[in-house]
């Protein structure tokens, strides 16, 4: 028979792929991200992808970019880098673009990032920083979570014209850029370049339709990642706690997108 075209995770496959500490754990195995967001206007953004990162897992959190100030009076435990991201020491995942705005540092940043050997997620600002022949020669995972606005500027359309196709659009850009794609929206999707069936996220709320929380599923994912899980598989995950840490931020009502964060750790003891 044929594949199907779409897929759920049910909490099952959730609590099977969380990647859970053990006694041989330290905080290399358990994973290191690198975060490059955030810049002078949008210092916030920053913070809220180390977040996710660090409520995602994350062994450490090293953080490169403009916003160092900002993220350490926040988050102490976060390694903080000057220079460029290459220079920062290990990093199992990188996570580039929140708030990371279009100066020249940014470019600069980026093009060192997507040339390392390691999985890349990028987001927001970074996806207007990225060339389809970088990403598809890339050695490593890339793995590219637009909104539809920014998945239309991918692909030159109208944004209308994802919203009326958004199956097309994610399986469309995960081809052109040879990434796995976690388009955002009331329904998620995760497409991969090769041909398996489009995950669809099944805990997606409308409380998650506030600013900056886009920026902490970042960072949650970068964790997944960095902890060794498929782009694929960290994707899916990351998208599925995110809906459930929502509903827990607040405990049912309205969630600031610091509460998604803070609400992580409840959605994973939900799952396991
Ligand atoms: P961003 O667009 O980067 O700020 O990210 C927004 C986040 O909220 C993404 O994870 C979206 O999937 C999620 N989201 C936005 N609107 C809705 C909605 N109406 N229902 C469920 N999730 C949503
Ligand atoms: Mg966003």
């Amino acid at each position: 028979p044929e594949p199907p075209d779409l897929e759920a995770l049910q909490y099952g496959d959730v609590a099977a792929l969380l990647p859970v500490p053990g006694a041989e754990s330290d905080k290399y195995s358990r994973g290191v991200v690198g975060v490059v967001a955030g810049s002078e206007r949008y210092p916030g953004a920053a913070v809220l992808a180390v977040a996710g990162a660090l409520r995602g897992g994350a062994g450490a959190v090293r953080y490169v970019g403009p916003g160092a100030d900002a993220v350490i009076a926040r988050f102490p435990e976060t390694l903080v880098h000057a220079g460029p991201p290459s220079k920062a020491g290990r990093v199992q995942a990188w996570v580039l673009g929140p708030g990371l705005g279009d100066g020249r540092w940014a470019e600069e940043a980026a093009a060192d990032v997507l040339a390392a050997d390691v999985p890349v997620l990028v987001d927001a600002d970074g996806l207007r920083l990225l060339e389809p022949d970088t990403v598809r020669t890339r050695t490593a995972a890339t793995v590219l979570t637009p909104h539809a606005g920014e998945a239309a500027a991918l692909l030159g359309v109208a944004r209308e014209e994802v919203e009326a196709g958004r199956l097309a659009a994610v399986r469309e850009l995960a081809a052109r850029y040879r990434a796995t794609v976690l388009l955002k929206g009331s329904t998620t999707l995760v497409a991969e370049a090769r041909d398996t069936p489009v995950r669809v996220n099944p805990t997606g709320t409308g409380w998650l339709a506030t600013a900056g929380s886009g920026d902490v599923l970042s960072g949650l994912t970068g964790s997944l990642l960095a902890a060794g899980l498929a782009p694929r598989d960290a994707a899916s995950v990351g998208a599925y706690l995110h809906g459930l840490a929502a509903r827990h931020g607040s405990g049912g009502g309205p969630v600031s997108a610091q509460d998604v964060a803070d609400g992580i750790p409840a959605a994973w003891r939900d799952v396991r």
